[in-house]
């Protein structure tokens, strides 16, 4: 089930694919805005 989704690429990811990455990023293109989807509204997880 998808938690997360990227703000470039749109799509949509879990938590263990983040998990592989250095750092909080889409796994497909590298962005670096992630929508969290896991909850009712959306919440803006940004990267350091
Ligand atoms: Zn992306």
């Amino acid at each position: 089930m998808a938690n997360y989704r990227c703000g470039r690429c749109w799509k949509t990811f879990s938590d263990e694919q983040l998990k592989v990455l250095p750092g909080i990023r889409c796994p497909y293109c590298g962005y670096k805005i992630i929508y969290m989807v896991r909850r009712p509204g959306i919440k803006t997880v940004k990267a350091t």
